[in-house]
């Protein structure tokens, strides 16, 4: 499931091509995934506008688009859900079985795909307008972060997820930076140190920062031989060349720790799996 690094290099990967793209036609398949906007006020919406500019708030991608002559330019939210992918194809390429929401913009199509349509392409930006500071930016603080946390007896683990704290970390991150910051997950949130804190928080900016550069660094080809753009996530075994996530102790249960060589264990909170060193988060 992407989380904030994938979808920021998924965002610095279609930035470019669709920078000054047409939209000449919208095609919705899976009108679900538009919610709340319908199929008709979202044809009648991107007919004939622009792309102008993307960006990334949490795990989501924001869209730019210039208005038509004399109307207003506006967003479009973008959530990729569980296996959604967004990517541009050649026109003569078949569509996937399972495309969602269809762009036409000339020569190549935009496809948003997902197979189980838990993401979202939608009118509504609410959902970004809600989160909490974007972790790699001056809006996240350490001192901020603390006031926050004092709020919550939850463990931190479970906390980390809260979007409204800090925007675009998931159950893989929260276990990658519990570990960095040497946390036990169990902890309860307002009891951590001020120390801990700021371990917490540097931890969060690193890991992120960290994943975001591996990514950027993989050509977003994995598709064997076919350089069809598409972006993949985790392993694709068939694949010439993948981006796999470094990842120290998510799904690694049973594996020695890369610290302590003590085994990395897994448990369940609030339905989710949690990967963690017992040695090594101690705190
Ligand atoms: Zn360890």
């Amino acid at each position: 499931m992407p989380e904030l690094p994938e979808v920021e290099v998924l965002t610095r990967h279609l930035r470019p091509l669709l920078r000054g793209k047409t939209i000449h036609g919208v095609a919705v398949r899976r009108a679900k995934v538009l919610r709340p906007t319908s199929s008709r006020e979202f044809r009648q919406t991107l007919l004939g506008t622009k792309f102008a500019g993307l960006s990334r708030r949490g795990k989501y991608l924001l869209f730019q688009l210039n208005g038509r002559a004399g109307t207003k330019g506006f967003k479009l939210l973008g959530h990729l859900g569980m296996t959604g992918r967004m990517f541009l194809a050649r026109k003569q390429q078949p569509l996937p079985v399972h495309a969602a929401v269809v762009l036409d913009l000339g020569r190549e199509n935009f496809i948003y795909e997902d197979t189980r349509y838990f993401g979202r392409l939608t009118l509504d930006v609410s959902a970004a307008e809600k989160l909490g500071p974007e972790p790699l930016s001056g809006d996240f603080q350490p001192a901020t972060f603390a006031r926050a946390l004092k709020r919550f007896r939850q463990a931190i683990k479970f906390k980390l997820l809260d979007q409204t704290l800090v925007a675009g970390i998931g159950n893989i991150y929260a276990s990658e930076v519990l570990f960095r910051a040497r946390i036990s997950p169990k902890r309860a949130a307002n009891r951590l140190t001020p120390e801990q804190v700021k371990r917490l928080w540097r931890a969060i900016r690193e890991v992120l920062a960290e994943a975001i550069q591996g990514g950027s660094t993989v050509p977003l080809n994995f598709g064997g031989n076919r350089s069809d753009e598409l972006f993949y996530f985790g392993r694709a075994p068939e694949a010439s060349d993948y981006y796999e996530e470094q990842l120290r102790v998510y799904d690694r249960e049973g594996q020695p720790c890369l610290n302590c060589r003590q085994p990395i264990r897994r448990m369940t909170q609030a339905t989710r799996s949690t990967f963690y060193c017992p040695h090594c988060q101690r705190g």
